[in-house]
């Protein structure tokens, strides 16, 4: 028998949702973990410079997830190391949430597990990961200096990563598979003022290839002419959107078609004692302000249930 803790709250993730859901449920005297199978922070981590978080006019993820650690973690809310296998939900109201690394058993759970980005599905993609093919910027970057690299996709992430990227390499080409970016009229505006990024529009990467060792080219096919090409790069960053990670959570009925979860304006689930915060609900907007204000209610949402019971 795996061993079980007893809690007041389990939150699945330590991004901006859940330690922010930390903060309210502990300083709501519950008694709170967090566990998350990476470190905490989220797709923070891998988010070079923020400028839309209000109270710092820029400042690194790294540094945010850091600051927000700290708070998250100031009124005794616990972090855990763990990937979660499963949920089951007793009869008691009791929830217990199953990971790698032993049992949490809790009234309420708060599921803040995140997304993570699409593959590409292309030859080659799988085979170079780690030897060319990244989805993190902030994470790679410096293996590129001097070199040609390649972006995928034509929203925030693959701008924004892309202007990153132009500061450390020597010129990025970013590929776009429409006629017209989704990115921000700001991040557009800058990706074109910066003279070593290239846009190539109604194109799509076919397939990433090299020696085995390392990337060298991906081959190309223009989408109104049916034009195949190659390109000679080092490197493919690919942001071509994200997926939720609910995997593990399927069964529980609370995710739409797409995997992401469904809760109302309370961030409660179909299940009671079982809320949902951050960028795997289903929403219009995922930035980091809208996982903080939902983990803040998430949490309030658990003080508020327990209160009940
Ligand atoms: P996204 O907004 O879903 O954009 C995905 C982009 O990839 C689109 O341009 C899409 O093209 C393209 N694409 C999709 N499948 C493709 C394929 N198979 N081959 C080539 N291109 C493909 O994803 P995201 O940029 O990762 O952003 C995710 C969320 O985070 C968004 O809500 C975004 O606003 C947010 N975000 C915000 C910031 C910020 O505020 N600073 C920064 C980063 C991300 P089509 O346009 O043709 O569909």
């Amino acid at each position: 028998m795996a061993e079980v803790t007893q809690y007041d709250v389990v939150i699945i993730g330590a991004g901006p949702a859940g330690m922010t859901a930390a903060t309210y449920a502990s300083r709501a005297e519950l008694k709170t973990v967090m566990v998350d199978q990476g470190i905490y922070g989220g797709q923070m981590n891998n988010t070079a410079e923020i400028e839309n978080y209000p109270s710092y006019e820029n400042i690194m993820g790294p540094d945010l997830a850091e600051k927000m650690y700290a708070s998250s973690t100031q009124f005794g809310a616990e972090y855990s190391f763990g990937s979660v296998t499963g949920i089951d939900v007793l009869d008691n109201h009791d929830k217990v949430v199953h990971t790698d690394m032993g049992d949490f058993q809790a009234p309420v759970v708060i599921i803040a597990t995140g997304s993570e980005h699409i593959h590409l599905g292309v030859p080659g993609e799988e085979d170079y990961q780690g030897k060319g093919v990244s989805y993190c910027a902030v994470c790679d970057a410096a293996f590129f200096k001097g070199e040609s690299v390649s972006v995928v996709g034509g929203g925030d992430s693959a701008v924004e990563e892309g202007l990153y990227l132009a500061n450390i390499v020597k010129d990025v080409t970013i590929f776009v598979r429409g006629d017209r970016l989704k990115a921000q009229p700001i991040l557009q505006e800058r990706a074109k003022k910066q003279e070593n990024i290239r846009f190539v529009y109604n194109t799509s990467v076919t397939s990433i290839d090299g020696n085995e060792e390392a990337v060298q080219s991906v081959g190309l096919i223009n989408n109104q002419t049916g034009e195949k090409s190659t390109f000679e790069t080092a490197g493919v960053f690919i942001y071509i959107g994200l997926k939720p990670n609910t995997a593990h959570l399927t069964n529980l009925g609370i995710t739409n078609e797409q995997g992401w979860i469904m809760a109302d304006q309370k961030m409660a689930t179909a299940i009671p004692g079982i809320f949902a915060a951050g960028d795997v609900l289903a929403k219009e907007l995922r930035q980091i302000t809208t996982a903080v204000g939902d983990g803040g209610l998430a949490g309030q949402a658990a003080y508020d249930y327990i209160a009940s019971l």
